[in-house]
């Protein structure tokens, strides 16, 4: 695959590390664990929505655009990195963030919502949930447009065919790197969320012959819809990438056991498993996507789900500043 036919801006200037996690490892009893240091992706507190956003914005400034109009949740990891990207390149960022719960929404709470106001949002416009954000966004963009303005709509998320080339990117480097430390992954573990992550991933592992199960762990949408959200995507990428490889729905598979109460609700098994990452690893995940992929991870090895397998990659995806909003949650 040539992905250096597509537009691409930098936000990091390194590969993030693959790392063993021995003493989780240990802790399970189960298969060597590694990890996808994706949390240390550049732009300000890292995350998946970096490598996404090296696309989206290069197209966004290709077309003379001069302010990104984006949406997401209220405490929004991919709200936090598209104003810190606009930031990096001079553009003008307004977001519409969607209270899924309700009143959720405060100008002065902390984590990803400070830092939206830290790194120079140009505008906030809030709408309740279950809304029809896409309307709401269209809306912004039509306004600045009448004000001789030029937009440019990143959906939520980052995931459309070319965000999601970021993960396709992700995939090859981890293909890479897997070579590099002579270690063969038998499975990667990756949140299944608004798709880019999952179907750019396995586009990528298909679309180099190398058809390691790519994992993802739901932490919104039940089974059926997200398996089909996320097979529509990976079609489309192949579409555009040109990969003939036949791509089976039972290529895309989908947890939604993980989910709890529903998106951003805490579940005890995500306490657990971000308690026991930082403890043993030092590493921190994050409350609402990859604290619940990693209980997922954990539960699926001690269902024997994962027997036989060597080695299986955890992707980090990023996230933690939103810690910082739940530390009531964590030691009653
Ligand atoms: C957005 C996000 C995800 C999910 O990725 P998608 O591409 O939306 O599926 C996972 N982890 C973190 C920390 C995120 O911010």
């Amino acid at each position: 695959m040539n992905l250096s036919r597509y537009p691409r801006r930098r936000y990091t200037p390194y590969q993030t590390p693959i790392e063993e996690l021995p003493r989780l490892s240990a802790a399970l009893g189960g298969p060597a664990i590694y990890v996808k240091r994706d949390d240390l992706l550049g732009l300000a507190g890292g995350g998946n929505k970096t490598r996404k956003l090296e696309f989206l914005i290069a197209d966004a400034l290709e077309r003379g655009a001069d302010t990104v109009v984006t949406c997401g949740a209220v405490q929004s990891n991919h709200c936090r990195l598209t104003v810190a990207a606009a930031a990096k390149e001079g553009l003008h960022c307004q977001l519409v963030l969607e209270q899924r719960v309700p009143n959720s929404y405060d100008r002065h709470a902390g984590g990803n919502n400070f830092l939206f106001e830290l790194l120079g949002v140009e505008d906030v416009h809030v709408v309740d949930g279950g809304s029809d954000v896409a309307a709401a966004v269209q809306r912004v963009a039509d306004e600045l447009t009448s004000k001789g303005r030029k937009p440019y709509i990143i959906p939520g998320g980052g995931s459309n065919e070319t965000g999601a080339l970021g993960y396709v990117a992700c995939a090859q480097e981890i293909l890479q790197q897997s070579f590099e430390l002579a270690v063969s992954f038998d499975g990667i573990v990756l949140t299944s969320g608004s798709t880019g992550t999952h179907a750019g991933t396995l586009t990528g592992i298909v679309g180099n012959n190398a058809r390691i199960p790519v994992v993802g762990i739901g932490i919104n949408r039940k089974k059926e819809p997200q398996t089909d959200a996320v097979l529509d995507l990976t079609q489309k990428l192949f579409g555009k990438l040109g990969i003939e490889t036949p791509l089976a729905r039972k290529d895309v598979i989908v947890f939604d056991d993980y989910i709890g109460e529903g998106y951003s609700r805490p579940t005890e098994g995500m306490i657990e498993a971000v308690k026991l990452v930082a403890r043993t690893e030092a590493i921190l995940l994050d409350p609402v996507y990859t604290g619940k992929a990693m209980a997922g991870m954990i539960d699926l090895i001690k269902k024997g789900y994962f027997a036989g397998a060597k080695n299986l990659l955890f992707l980090h995806t990023g996230g933690s500043p939103a810690l910082y909003v739940y530390t009531d949650k964590f030691f009653a």
